[in-house]
Order: structure tokens, then sequence, then C-alpha cells
């Protein structure tokens, strides 16, 4: 698969969209100018919708998160270069791969094997750097830890603990949190010592739910 002009007007037309709707960063913008989207639709029938402001079913009933929710995230964490960064939920991973243009080193989880193998493969293949692991993100990767950021890319019923724990103390978190199939807030919280947290809710959002243990017989 290629990354064509026509792709890239219908790119530029999008970040025009996403600009329209209050997206401000202009490092996260130009990152995702410059990530060929449709390269993360693994069903190839639905390339035209790569471009749309939405989000998109990428098999084992998962989707790509809507561009609009990537950028609002991925601007919400403030990222900056050579920053380590957790991901749980790496899905199709193109969130990684915004991540990965933006210079950070990143750790992404994802326990859907069958998404895990492809992701993995596509964002070596793209030349993304990033280290993928098939797994539970509620446990986060203590071998690692401490993150100067974590990002949850699907809807958690609470916070988890581990994550709180695996965050550096000035660091900053962002998960969408609220009750499975409704509505999540997006709630920020930047760790001030190593046991208070200042907490933040930036607007309701909706993600397919955080969930327990590795299975794909859901
Ligand atoms: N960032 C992705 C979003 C994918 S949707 C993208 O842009 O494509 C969220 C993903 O979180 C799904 O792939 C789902 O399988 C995964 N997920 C759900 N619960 C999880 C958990 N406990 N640990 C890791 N990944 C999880």
């Amino acid at each position: 698969m290629i990354d064509t002009l026509k792709h890239k007007g219908m790119r530029k037309k999008l970040i025009e969209e996403l600009r329209l709707k209050g997206i401000d960063n202009e490092l996260v913008l130009d990152a995702m100018m410059d990530i060929p989207r449709h390269l993360f639709f693994f069903d190839t029938a639905f390339l035209h919708m790569a471009y749309v402001d939405k989000a998109f079913p990428i098999g084992s009933g998962q989707t790509i998160s809507q561009p609009y929710t990537v950028a609002f995230q991925t601007s919400l964490l403030n990222p900056r270069k050579r920053e380590k960064i957790l991901e749980i939920g790496t899905g199709s991973g193109y969130q990684t791969a915004v991540l990965a243009k933006l210079g950070m080193k990143i750790f992404t989880i994802e326990r859907q094997q069958a998404l895990h193998a492809k992701s993995q493969s596509l964002l070596e293949e793209m030349g993304y750097k990033a280290r993928c692991y098939y797994g539970d993100g509620y446990a986060g990767k203590p071998a690692f830890a401490p993150f100067d950021k974590i990002l949850v890319t699907c809807g958690a019923p609470h916070i988890p603990e581990d994550l709180k724990n695996q965050l550096k103390v000035g660091g900053r978190m962002v998960i969408p949190v609220g009750e499975f199939n409704g509505v999540q807030h997006m709630m920020s919280l930047d760790k001030v010592s190593e046991t208070e947290f200042e907490v933040s809710n930036h607007g309701d959002f909706q993600f397919v739910p955080m969930l327990e243990r590795t299975d794909t017989r859901d």
C-alpha cells in the first residue's frame, strides 16, 4: 500500500477540520499530517473512510480511534521528545505511530493477540519505533516503570492503581473513565507526589471498553 497525493490532500482537509474543532497543538497536527492513516485500516474495502473524522472497525470487535480523539488525547498529554510513555490499547497502531512521530519512547500493550501481531508488524514495516506487548494493560509494565506519560485508549471502569504507581512524580496520565457501553470522561492525572494526584475532567468521549486479562473470546 502506498501514500498518494490524493491521500495527502484528504489528510490536509482532515487536519483543517481538526483545527476548526479546536485542536491547536501544531506538533500533534504536523505528526498527523505526516502519517498515512489509511495504512492502519486493516480492511482495504474501507480505505475511503480513512480521512473521515470517525472511529472505524479494525477487526476483533475493536476500532481505530476517531482522529479528533487521537488529536485531543495526544494534545492533552503535552508530549515531549524522548519522554517514556506507556500506551494501553495498541489497536491498529495509529495512535502509537503519532507518539513515535513525536519522538517519544513507547511501550504499548494490546490484549487482543491478533491486533497485537498486526500492529506490531505494521509499525515495524513503516519504521515507527515502539515496543509492542501482548498482555493486560491493567497491570502496566512495571519492569520499565516509571513512565513520564501514560495514555489509555480504551474506556476504563476505574483508574487502575498499578498505572498510578507506574507514573513518574511530575508525570501525567490521560485516561477515559466511565461505565462500559456508556460515556467516558476524559481525565488527566498529574502526579504531584508519590501519593497525590491533581485530577481534571476534559469532557465526554466514547471508547471501546478496557477489559481484563488477555482473551480473544469476548
Ligand atoms: N489506539 C488505538 C485504539 C484502539 S481501541 C488505535 O488508534 O487504533 C482500544 C484498544 O484497547 C482495543 O484494541 C482493545 O483490544 C484494547 N484493550 C482493551 N482492554 C485492554 C487491556 N486491558 N489491555 C490492553 N489493551 C486493551
